[in-house]
């Protein structure tokens, strides 16, 4: 599978920093190789590098970006979730695997442009509900569960599922 990179446009650093946040640490869980904000947030770009940190995977995160610029020189497809967009059981298969894929998910309301260029619009049911569920049902259903207990290099420490209890290791011991 190719690199899966995500786009959050109307990153309002006060207001939005949780969701953002989010969006970043489920997009990383799920398979996604890192994330570009348009808005600068330097507090956003360190909670996520220590997650990455701790837990290891290749994860990037780059904010202050302007996200015309940054879809102008992406070589792949871009996917824009949109509760407006085509259904996603229709649209993936027409999604390729070989290619990277940007996602394109909004804050508040999305200018009319991304819709314009990107590659598919695509929904997550027909209801408005949060750019989170949408990823995550995205990059679930894209990915085929692959991502969920994928091992990721590097790190300091990796929780072992279990039935009861933490089961946490540390890796430098
Ligand atoms: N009111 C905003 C608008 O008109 O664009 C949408 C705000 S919504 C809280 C934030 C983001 O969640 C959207 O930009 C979209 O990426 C995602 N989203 C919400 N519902 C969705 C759905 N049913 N399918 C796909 N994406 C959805």
């Amino acid at each position: 599978m190719s690199d899966i990179w995500i786009m959050r446009i109307g990153h309002r650093p006060e207001r939005d920093k949780r969701v953002t946040t989010h969006v970043a640490l489920s997009s990383r869980a799920l398979g996604a190789r890192g994330i570009y904000v348009d808005t600068e947030d330097p507090k956003l770009e360190e909670n996520i590098r220590s997650v990455v940190e701790r837990f290891g995977g290749d994860y990037t995160i780059k904010t202050g970006i302007t996200w015309k610029q940054v879809i102008k020189d992406f070589k792949g497809k871009v996917v824009h979730l949109t509760m407006y967009g085509e259904r996603v059981d229709e649209a993936l298969p027409h999604i390729p695997k070989d290619e990277d894929i940007m996602i394109i998910v909004g804050a508040e309301k999305v200018p009319i442009e991304v819709y314009e260029r990107a590659d598919f619009n695509v929904s997550v049911g027909n209801q408005p509900h949060s750019e989170i569920a949408a990823l995550a049902i995205f990059l679930d259903r894209f990915t085929e569960g692959k991502a969920l207990y994928s091992d990721r290099d590097g790190g300091e420490i990796r929780v072992i599922p279990t039935v009861r209890g933490k089961r946490v290791v540390e890796l430098s011991k």
